[in-house]
């Protein structure tokens, strides 16, 4: 197990509000500290120098996911890939083949360094859902586009979109590296209070985004938007 203290600001079940295991129980472990600065983002809080966070080892996270009995845990952050050790300790949770791991990514991180050597898999245990960020975030330009070259079939890639432009900008993303091709999940989400989500099906209908999903956060609905722990 790795050496490395990982920096938890909370940790909670509840369930997945998007990708695709959308509604589904969910533990989510949420590191400290990001390296971009979205215009909507809704975690700033973890991103603060000064936020309070608990050091927890590899092991002692194991053992909490473990204990919690929950199948789903979903990594995120701030930029879960960030925290030192992240490769080495996906690792080690690729051998508890039957829960299934998914790291929050926000895009601009080269994921292909946490991909498993392993050749004995047949299908990755730990998935990326990967971030494209939109004209809405103000940090598109931060993008690693060579995620979206390797992304792989059990990967996700998320658009969050507040206007026409965001759209088309994630259009041409998903045709440009062939997205749908490549047999990852796809989703359109609107960013809260931008867009509605009508304006993204009338897109997909205009422009017939076959295999695109549009996702609602689901926990915005079910609770306060700006609520934490949910
Ligand atoms: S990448 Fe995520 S956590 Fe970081 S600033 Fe953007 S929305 Fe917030």
């Amino acid at each position: 197990m790795s050496d490395n203290c990982f920096r938890v600001v909370e940790h909670f079940v509840s369930i997945n509000g998007e990708g695709r295991r959308a509604g589904q129980l969910a533990y989510f472990i949420r590191f400290a500290g990001c390296n971009l600065k979205c215009e909507y983002c809704d975690t700033k809080w973890a991103n603060e120098q000064d936020v309070a966070f608990e050091n927890y080892t590899g092991e002692l996270l194991f053992d909490m996911i473990t204990n919690s009995g929950v199948k789903n845990i979903t990594l995120t952050g701030g930029e879960p890939l960030l925290q030192p050790g992240m490769k080495e300790l996906l690792e080690e949770f690729r051998r508890s083949r039957n829960i299934n791991f998914e790291i929050e990514t926000n895009g601009s991180i080269d994921i292909e360094p946490f991909f498993s050597k392993r050749e004995d898999f047949i299908e990755d245990n730990v998935s990326f859902t990967l971030d494209y960020k939109t004209g809405a975030s103000g940090m598109e330009k931060s993008m690693c586009l060579h995620n979206y070259e390797i992304v792989r079939n059990n990967d996700t890639v998320k658009f969050v979109v507040g206007s026409f432009q965001d759209l088309e900008s994630a259009k041409d993303v998903i045709e440009r590296y062939h997205l749908i091709e490549k047999g990852c999940g796809i989703f359109l989400s609107p960013c809260f209070g931008k867009i509605e989500p009508k304006q993204i099906v009338d897109y997909m209908v205009e422009k017939k985004l076959n295999e695109v999903n549009i996702q609602l956060q689901l926990h915005k609905y079910i609770w306060d938007p700006d609520m934490k722990g949910v």
